[in-house]
C-alpha cells in the first residue's frame, strides 16, 4: 500500500488561532512531561504511561478530548523509544530529548471522519477543541481533489487519523491517502540507466495488440533512445563551492585562542545557510521530474540491479576527492526508489536485470566493446561507434529476452558463467507476449542497424575537453573488466 500525505491550509479566524493554540500548547506539555518521565525511567510501552498518565490529564485538563490526551501519550512514547533507540547507538548525546514542536494527532474520535468521507466534495470538517466541536473550512488545492478523486473512484482510501500542524504560523490539516496499486496493461517498456548528470532511456512502444504478432506493423518497432539531462553532478560541484565559501566566511568567527578553527560545518550558524540553500529541494524536483517522464502511461520499466550502495562501489577506483564527492551527491537511490514508487502508483512494473557487462558489449553484434579515447563512445570490432549509454539501456532490454540467456552467453568470449543463477531472475513480470515482442522489435531494430549503425553512436561530444574521466562515475571500471 502507498501513502501520500497531502497537506491542506486551514482558513483560521482569529479566535479559531487561539484555540489552536491552546490545544497545541496543552498537548506539547503532555508529550513534553510523558516523554521525560519515560526516558528517565525506560519506560516505552504506550499502554503502560497510559495508565500512570491518563488520569491525571484528563482531571488536569478536562476540556481537552480524551482521545488527544491519549494520541499525546503514543506520540510521547513513540518520541522516547526512538530517542532511547539512538542513545543504544550513540547518535545523540543529550540526556532528554527536546520536543520543540509537535504535529497534533486528531483521530476519528476527534474529527469529523465520517461525514468527511461521505461527502463528494469535503470543504470543511469538524475539530473537537477544549470541550466545543469546531467547523473549520479548508483552503483546497489541485492536489487535494486529485486524491479525492481517487478515493471516490475507490482507487484510494483516507486515513482517518488527521494531523493537525503549525508551520510560520499557518495551521494546516495533513491528510493521508492510502493508494491502491493501479493494474495496467503495460503501453511501452522502457530501460533507464542513471548516471552522474544524465539519465539514459530507451523506450518501446507497444502500439498494437501484442496478441497478434504477425500482423505487427515492423517500420513502427524502433525503439526510441534519448537521454534527460539530471546534472546532479554539476549541481552538487556548484554546492560544493558555496559550501566552502560559506566556511571560508564563517571561519574568522569561529576562531580558537590557539589560532585553529572549530570545526565549522558543525555550528549552528553554517547548518542555517545550508539549509537555505535548498540542494536537497531542487534535487527531489529533479528526481520527481524524471520519475514522472518514466511513468506517465503503465510500463515496463527495465533498470538495473543496484546494489544495496551503488555509490560506495562506483567509487572504489575513484581516486579524487572532489569526484568522490560528487559521485556521493548523486542520488542513485532516491531516484530508484521514485521511480519504483511512481510506477506502482500508475500500473507500471520494475523489472531489475543484472548489470554485467552493460555497457562493454555492442548490442547489435554481441562482441565485446572497445574503449575509445572518448570515455562515452565505444568502438565495435566489426567497426562503428557505439554510445555507452545507448550500449546499456538497449542491452538491458535485451536481457528481459530469452534471447540473452542463450545466445552464444551474450557474446563470444569464453567466459564461464554461471546462468542458471541468472535465468531464476528471469521473473514472471514481463508477460511473455510482451517478452516476445521486445525479442522481435530488438531483432528488427538491430538487423536495421547493420546496415546503419550510427544511430547507436551519438554525435562528437559537446564539450571539447570531453570531461572524459567524468564518466569514471557511472560504472565501476574494475567490475567491467573482471569478466
Ligand atoms: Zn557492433
Amino acid at each position: 500500500m502507498l501513502r501520500r500525505s497531502v497537506a491542506v491550509e486551514l482558513e483560521v479566524t482569529r479566535e479559531l488561532n487561539k484555540l489552536l493554540c491552546s490545544v497545541e500548547s496543552v498537548y506539547l506539555g503532555i508529550v513534553r512531561e510523558v516523554v521525560e518521565y519515560a526516558v528517565a525511567n525506560n519506560v516505552t510501552s504506550a499502554n503502560q504511561l497510559q495508565g500512570l498518565f491518563y488520569s491525571k490529564y484528563r482531571s488536569e485538563y478536562p476540556s481537552l478530548h480524551a482521545h488527544l490526551v491519549i494520541q499525546a501519550i503514543k506520540q510521547a512514547a513513540e518520541i522516547a523509544k526512538s530517542f532511547i533507540e539512538r542513545k543504544k547507538e550513540g547518535l545523540v548525546s543529550k540526556t532528554y530529548p527536546e520536543v520543540r514542536s509537535i504535529s497534533i494527532r486528531f483521530t476519528e474520535f476527534t474529527w469529523s471522519y465520517d461525514q468527511f468521507i461521505k461527502s463528494i466534495a469535503p470543504v470543511r470538517l469538524e475539530l473537537s477543541l477544549l470541550g466545543v466541536r469546531r467547523v473549520v473550512w479548508l483552503r483546497l488545492h489541485k492536489r487535494f481533489w486529485l486524491y479525492w478523486w481517487r478515493v471516490l473512484r475507490g482507487e484510494a482510501e483516507l486515513a482517518s487519523t488527521l494531523i493537525i500542524k503549525r508551520r510560520t504560523n499557518k495551521w494546516y490539516a495533513v491528510f493521508v491517502f492510502e493508494i491502491k496499486p493501479k493494474e495496467g496493461t503495460p503501453q511501452s517498456v522502457i530501460s533507464f540507466d542513471i548516471n552522474e548528470n544524465t539519465v539514459a532511456i530507451s523506450r518501446i512502444d507497444i502500439k498494437t495488440t501484442v496478441d497478434k504478432i504477425a500482423d505487427w506493423n515492423r517500420q513502427y518497432m524502433v525503439p526510441e533512445l534519448y537521454t534527460i539531462k539530471t546534472d546532479f553532478g554539476r549541481l552538487a560541484r556548484r554546492y560544493e563551492k558555496t559550501r566552502n565559501a560559506i566556511i571560508e566566511r564563517l571561519k574568522p568567527h569561529f576562531a580558537l585562542p590557539s589560532g585553529n578553527y572549530v570545526n565549522v560545518t558543525s555550528t549552528r550558524e553554517y547548518r542555517k545557510f545550508v539549509r537555505k540553500l535548498r540542494e536537497e529541494d531542487r534535487k527531489v524536483g529533479r528526481v520527481r521530474h524524471v520519475a514522472n517522464e518514466l511513468t506517465r502511461t503503465p510500463a515496463i520499466i527495465v533498470t538495473e540491479e543496484l546494489g544495496n550502495n551503488p555509490q560506495e562501489s562506483m567509487i572504489s577506483d575513484v581516486g579524487r576527492s572532489e569526484l568522490r564527492h560528487r559521485i556521493k551527491q548523486t542520488p542513485f537511490k532516491k531516484l530508484e526508489k521514485a521511480i519504483e514508487d511512481k510506477a506502482l502508483e500508475r500500473g507500471s512494473k520494475l523489472f531489475r536485470v543484472s548489470s554485467y557487462r552493460n555497457s562493454r558489449i555492442c548490442p547489435i553484434h554481441f562482441v565485446r566493446l572497445e574503449r575509445t579515447d572518448d570515455w562515452h563512445t565505444l568502438q565495435c570490432p566489426l567497426g562503428h561507434l557505439v554510445d555507452r549509454d545507448y550500449a546499456s539501456v538497449t542491452n538491458m532490454a535485451w536481457k528481459t529476452t530469452p534471447e540473452s540467456w542463450t545466445k552464444g552467453v551474450w557474446w563470444n568470449m569464453k567466459q564461464e558463467m554461471n546462468w542458471r543463477e541468472y535465468e531464476d531472475k528471469h521473473n514472471p513480470v514481463i508477460p511473455q507476449n510482451i517478452v516476445q515482442y521486445i525479442h522481435a522489435v530488438l531483432k528488427t531494430f538491430t538487423a536495421s542497424l547493420k546496415k546503419s549503425p550510427a544511430v547507436l553512436a551519438r554525435g562528437k561530444p559537446m564539450n571539447p575537453a570531453r570531461e572524459a574521466d567524468e564518466g569514471w562515475a557511472r560504472k565501476p571500471p574494475k567490475r567491467e573488466e573482471a569478466g
